[in-house]
C-alpha cells in the first residue's frame, strides 16, 4: 500500500493541471493514467492535434486560394499530406513531454494503469504499474468518451471517430460527417480545405447544438461558402462498409456513398468501472458525478473535476475558495 496525500485518476486537462498544482501547494501526489502519454483527450488526440491540422490546412487552402486576392502569386501548391500530419504528430508530442516534464519537476508519482476506487481514500491500479494507493484526498478526472450512434457500428477505420479523422492516410473524396457539434465540424473543415467532398448529417434543423444560435447561424453561412453541404434534419440510421466504401442510411432518404465516415455526435463521461458505488458516489441523469461550486463531490474526500462533470470545460471560474486543498485539513 502506497500512501500520498492526493491521487489524481485520469491526466487530461482536469487531472493534470490539478496535479500539478497541488503538488506546487506542497502535497504529495499520485496521478493514474491508464494511457502511456499524458494530456489525455484535449493534447493527445483532441483540441491540440485538432488545431494543429486546422492551421496546417487553414494555411494550404490559404496558398493555393485566397493569397491572389492579395496580389501574391503562388504557382505549384501541393499538399503533403504525410508532412502534415507528422507535424500533427510532433506537436503532440511536445506538449505530452510538456506535461511529463512537469509532473517530473513537481515530483508527482505517476502510475501507469486503470485506477478504480475500492473505498474510502483508496484506490487500486490495474495494469502495468499494479498496485494499492491510499490518500486522504482523491480527485476524479476521468474524462469522457465518443458518444455511440445506435445503428452505426465503429470499424476504427472507414467508420471512425474524431480519433480516426485526425489520422487519415489519404484525403477522403467524400467524408460523411454524421453530428454538427464542433469537433465534427472542425475536422470537417480540416478534410474540406485538404480537397475532400464534406456532407455534414445533423438530426437538427440547425448547426452547434448548444450553442449561441446567431453564431450557428454565421458557422453555417461561412462553412456552406467554403463547400461544406449541411444535411440539417437527417436522422442517420446505419452506415455499412463495402470494401473502401461506406454506404449511409438516412430516414426518408436515399443512402449515401462515401469513402469515410466521421460520427461526432457527442460525448459520454467515462465512470465505468471507476468503483464509484463502493463509496455510494451517485451519477445525475445525464450521467456526470454531481459536484459542488468547489469540484466536492457530495462524499467527503472525493472531487471530480474536467468532462466527466456538468458544465463545458471552460465553464466560468468557480468563486475563490478560503485555502487550497491542504496535506492536515
Ligand atoms: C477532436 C477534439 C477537439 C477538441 N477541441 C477542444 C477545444 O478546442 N477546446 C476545448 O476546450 N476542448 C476541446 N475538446 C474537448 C477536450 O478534449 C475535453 O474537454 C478535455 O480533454 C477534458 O479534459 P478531462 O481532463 O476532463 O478529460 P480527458 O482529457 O478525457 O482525460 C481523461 C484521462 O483519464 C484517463 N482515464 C479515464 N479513466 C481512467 C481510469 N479509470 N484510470 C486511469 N486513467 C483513466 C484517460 O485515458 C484520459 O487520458 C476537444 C475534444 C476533441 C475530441
Amino acid at each position: 500500500m502506497k500512501k500520498h496525500d492526493l491521487i489524481v485518476i485520469g491526466a487530461g486537462p482536469g487531472g493534470y493541471v490539478a496535479a500539478i498544482r497541488a503538488a506546487q501547494l506542497g502535497l504529495d501526489v499520485a496521478c493514474i493514467e491508464e494511457e502511456e502519454a499524458l494530456g489525455g483527450t484535449c493534447v493527445r488526440v483532441g483540441c491540440i492535434p485538432s488545431k494543429a491540422l486546422l492551421e496546417a490546412s487553414e494555411r494550404y487552402h490559404a496558398a493555393g486560394h485566397d493569397l491572389a486576392d492579395f496580389g501574391i502569386k503562388v504557382a505549384g501548391v501541393e499538399l503533403d499530406l504525410a508532412r502534415m500530419l507528422e507535424r500533427k504528430t510532433k506537436v503532440v508530442s511536445q506538449n505530452t513531454g510538456g506535461v511529463a516534464y512537469l509532473f517530473k519537476k513537481n515530483k508527482i508519482t505517476r502510475y501507469r494503469g486503470h485506477g478504480r476506487i475500492t473505498g474510502p481514500g483508496r484506490v487500486v491500479v490495474e495494469g502495468q504499474d499494479a498496485n494499492e494507493l491510499e490518500a486522504k484526498h482523491v480527485l476524479i478526472a476521468t474524462g469522457s468518451s465518443v458518444a455511440p450512434l445506435r445503428g452505426v457500428t465503429l470499424d476504427g477505420d472507414r467508420i471512425g471517430t474524431s480519433t480516426e479523422a485526425l489520422s487519415y492516410p489519404e484525403v477522403p473524396k467524400h467524408l460523411v460527417v454524421i453530428g454538427a457539434g464542433y469537433i465534427g465540424l472542425e475536422l470537417g473543415s480540416v478534410w474540406n480545405r485538404l480537397g475532400a467532398k464534406v456532407t455534414v448529417l445533423e438530426y437538427l434543423e440547425r448547426i452547434l447544438p448548444g450553442m449561441d444560435s446567431d453564431i450557428a447561424e454565421e458557422a453555417e453561412r461561412i462553412f456552406t461558402k467554403q463547400g461544406i453541404e449541411f444535411r440539417l434534419g437527417s436522422k442517420v440510421t446505419g452506415a455499412r462498409r463495402d470494401g473502401d466504401k461506406v454506404f449511409v442510411s438516412v430516414e426518408g432518404q436515399p443512402d449515401i456513398e462515401c469513402d469515410r465516415v466521421l460520427v461526432s455526435v457527442g460525448r459520454v463521461p467515462n465512470t465505468t468501472g471507476l468503483g464509484l458505488d463502493t463509496v455510494g458516489i451517485e451519477l445525475d441523469p445525464r450521467g456526470r458525478i454531481p459536484i459542488d461550486d468547489d469540484f466536492r463531490t457530495y462524499v467527503s474526500g472525493f472531487y471530480a473535476i474536467g468532462d466527466v462533470v456538468r458544465g463545458p470545460c471552460w465553464r466560468t471560474r468557480p468563486k475563490k475558495r478560503a485555502s487550497p486543498v491542504s496535506s492536515t485539513s
